[in-house]
């Protein structure tokens, strides 16, 4: 017996070493301790009770307290989850970015090996393994599942994060996930009765909107029972004991359908100031705040600044970088500046850096866009850097289309802002703006699905068998107008039978690709044998789904030999044809690709996320039947293909069928109006065709500064319509 008590003594002083000599189970420690830390974390029993009883839990709780990484966690492991957990998320940097910590929390690989618990899938990146039990996606690759597979039967539980954000997405799949928690429509039969849990979770407490809708879908007046709301900190044990029990007596029969729970996440207090005087340029404020703060105020403490868009930041970071040694000198005395961008076409690798520590004696400044607002927590901030600015797409009536706009952002969003600098210790926030500016600022910001093209909304409801789109369940209705117009792009685009308005099998294809109908239309236009230019277009479509691959030429930083270089990739016939030649030069490239990027002023960063898309979209393409494998093997990058006159037009007849109504023409007075709405437009400065007059122009969006641009931009004939239109294609 002494032997067995000694055997068991040394396993446990092993078992001890063991932890104490092995990294991974150290880390995992230490990771657990900061989930315990977490506000969220006592309410663990609550929310696990929440839905043992009820079919939807909306969860309201500030960035940061732990909702996207713990409630996956504690819904897994319940009894009534035999299938897996989808979270939602309106963007893919903060889906991946989330599954490569839960995965790292839960100690498991991530992706497709067969270990792994976590995956993800987002648009043009799909790493989902067998034995995942948690799926993190963006919204639209749920809605994208759906089409598959209507009634989700693969998932038991769908987390719905920061519907704050009220993306169109958002909000299409509230109206889906509506109408199968409640049983109603086709889909929720096909889940043979195994129910489906729907947790809701905003940053924002305003919960009553979404509480009413979700009744409303079961037919009942509100009859919500709530959580008490458990202060961080605050001993909660008991409570949860008790509820625990009550629950469980009554779980098998529950007329509480909805419960709402709140968390309140750790707040300290922030000074915030606002300019004197309004600035014309937040940049240049931005960049002279940053070094006061780094002059006056003490470590540790990371800078955080929003900012609008890529572009921006990286002209900023560039900026800050130049001034680094005339203000950081030996003499100064003062910690180092280590410039950290946070966009959303940065790679992973560059965005998971933000998660890291700064080193000894350096002070972090991340620059982002409102990607920090809410869907990224970005640790050790103490001074926020507000622009008061965010890039908004905006449906231009007028005009038919989608912009990203800068605009001023609204109370709620600045109040966001705001409160990053409070989530460790006592900060400060910095409003490049004046008070009596804030106090114009609209309340909230107003849901996309009131601001932008409704056309690929309507697209998903009619491909998922809603054919009353004016009837679907929606928690911000959009005007009949404007859904109305959205029927009749996708009709121009033959999406939908002119007869009973009902989705088209043309329109079912162009659903599949994860593009707007205008790009899916365009892509089926080129895999025509008669078009037979589904490759290169591709290739163009790519490039419109990244960030711009031509680094902006300034007079000064450009050397001659790199604009002649520039130069060779452009096309006479336009922008669509010069992406093209350039794609098609990178990707021949076989030496040293950075280097030829350089050389072309290209942006290297922008290509290697294009190839990725282009090879998604290649392979989608093929799955769609669009592509043959043999096409797909033949498409030899080492081989430049020059591209001839009637591919060229080819190509450009794909785009106007995608595009019909982006077209405008020569007037007499040389200027260009837009053949719907005869409107001036422009050609953008940075088009290889600026300056020329044309019979007609093709373009891929406008953008506004002080006056309408048309960008992206090629040279059509006019008959080219009519041959459209008359044909098949
Ligand atoms: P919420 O959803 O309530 O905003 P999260 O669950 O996203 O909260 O974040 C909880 C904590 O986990 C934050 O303090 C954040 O810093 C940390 N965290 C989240 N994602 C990552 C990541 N990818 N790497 C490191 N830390 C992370």
């Amino acid at each position: 017996r002494d032997d067995a008590v000694q055997k068991d003594e040394s396993q446990k002083q092993d078992f001890r070493n063991n932890r104490q000599h092995n990294p991974l189970a150290a880390k995992q420690n230490r990771l657990l301790q900061v989930r315990q830390s977490l506000p969220i974390w006592p309410q663990a029993t609550n929310i696990r009770n929440a839905l043992l009883e009820n079919h939807v839990l909306i969860l309201a709780g500030e960035t940061g307290s732990g909702k996207s990484t713990q409630v996956p966690q504690f819904l897994h492991t319940s009894a009534w989850c035999t299938g897996r957990v989808a979270v939602t998320q309106p963007r893919r940097v903060a889906a991946v970015s989330l599954a490569r910590r839960v995965a790292e929390e839960m100690g498991t690989p991530l992706g497709k090996s067969p270990q792994s618990l976590v995956g993800y899938n987002v648009r043009f990146d799909d790493n989902v393994g067998k034995n995942n039990r948690i799926k993190f996606l963006t919204e639209g690759m749920l809605l994208q599942e759906m089409l598959r597979d209507p009634a989700l039967a693969e998932y038991s539980c769908v987390v719905v994060d920061e519907v704050h954000e009220r993306s169109v997405n958002v909000d299409l799949l509230l109206g889906f996930l509506r109408g199968l928690v409640t049983g109603t429509g086709e889909a929720a039969k096909k889940r043979k009765g195994k129910p489906l849990k729907v947790v809701v979770m905003s940053a924002t407490a305003d919960t009553e909107k979404l509480k009413d809708f979700f009744s409303e879908g079961f037919g009942q007046p509100p009859t919500v029972d709530s959580i008490p709301t458990v202060n961080d900190g605050e001993p909660v044990l008991d409570k949860e004991e008790t509820s625990v029990e009550k629950s469980q007596e009554s779980s098998v029969l529950s007329s509480n359908k909805i419960s709402t729970c709140f968390v309140e996440g750790r707040m300290y207090p922030v000074q915030t100031e606002y300019l004197s005087e309004p600035t014309r340029d937040f940049s240049e404020a931005a960049l002279l705040q940053i070094f006061q703060i780094h002059r006056k105020e003490p470590m540790p403490g990371d800078i955080l600044v929003f900012l609008t868009g890529g572009d921006v930041i990286t002209n900023l970071q560039q900026a800050i970088e130049d001034m680094i040694p005339n203000v950081i000198t030996k003499d100064s005395g003062l910690p180092k500046l280590l410039v950290l961008p946070l966009y959303a076409a940065l790679s992973q690798a560059q965005q998971q850096a933000i998660f890291s520590p700064a080193p000894p004696n350096t002070r972090k400044v991340i620059l982002a866009t409102n990607i920090a607002e809410t869907s990224i927590t970005v640790p050790g901030v103490r001074f926020v850097v507000d622009s008061g600015k965010a890039k908004i797409k905006q449906f231009r009536n007028r005009l038919g289309l989608d912009s990203l706009l800068v605009k001023d952002i609204s109370k709620s969003s600045a109040i966001q802002r705001q409160g990053r600098a409070g989530r460790e210790a006592a900060g400060k926030c910095f409003r490049l703006y004046t008070k009596s500016n804030f106090e114009t600022l609209e309340k909230d910001t107003v849901p996309e699905i009131l601001r932008c093209d409704l056309s690929s909304a309507v697209l998903t409801m009619k491909a998922r068998g809603v054919n009353d789109v004016m009837d679907f369940p929606l928690l911000t209705r959009p005007s009949r107008e404007a859904m109305e117009r959205a029927l009749l792009q996708l009709l121009q685009l033959d999406a939908l039978n002119p007869e009973d308005g009902n989705i088209s099998d043309l329109g079912r294809k162009i659903a599949r690709l994860p593009l707007t109908p205008a790009h899916g239309r365009t892509i089926i236009a080129a895999a025509d044998p008669e078009m037979g230019c589904l490759l290169p277009v591709i290739d163009i479509v790519a490039c419109f789904n990244s960030e711009n691959i031509f680094v902006e030429v300034k007079d000064q930083d450009a050397n001659d030999e790199a604009r002649e270089a520039r130069n060779k990739l452009s096309c006479r016939q336009g922008d669509h044809l010069t992406l093209l030649s350039a794609v098609q030069a990178y990707a021949s490239e076989r030496t040293d690709r950075k280097q030829w990027a350089k050389q072309h002023l290209v942006s290297h960063r922008s290509m290697q996320n294009v190839m990725d898309v282009r090879k998604q979209l290649r392979a989608q393409c093929q799955q769609a039947k669009l592509l043959t494998k043999e096409e797909l093997a033949n498409a030899d990058d080492d081989n430049l293909a020059t591209v001839s006159e009637s591919t060229g037009n080819n190509i450009l007849k794909c785009f106007l069928r995608g595009f019909p109504t982006n077209v405008a023409r020569l007037v007499p007075d040389g200027s260009y109006r837009t053949i719907h709405g005869h409107m001036a437009v422009a050609i953008h400065p940075s088009s290889v065709l600026y300056g020329r007059k044309l019979e007609a122009i093709l373009y891929n969006e406008f953008v506004y500064t002080n006056r309408t641009y048309a960008r992206s931009v090629s040279a059509i004939q006019m008959n080219w319509l009519e041959e459209i239109y008359s044909g098949s294609s």
